[in-house]
């Protein structure tokens, strides 16, 4: 499976950690469902309980 990476600096899709501008790149996680996940939980636990 491949996974491709974003540049942190230049935000060009990569393969490579090391981005060819010197820049880190990191793998493009959904980010924006981090906090909702934890509500989500919140919620789930809320309902067993009533
Ligand atoms: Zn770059």
């Amino acid at each position: 499976m491949k996974h491709i990476l974003k540049c942190t600096v230049c935000e060009n899709w990569t393969m490579q950690e090391l981005h060819s501008c010197g820049a880190k790149a990191l793998s493009t996680k959904p980010l924006k469902f981090t906090p909702d996940d934890k509500y989500a939980d919140y919620r789930r636990r809320a309902k067993e309980a009533a």
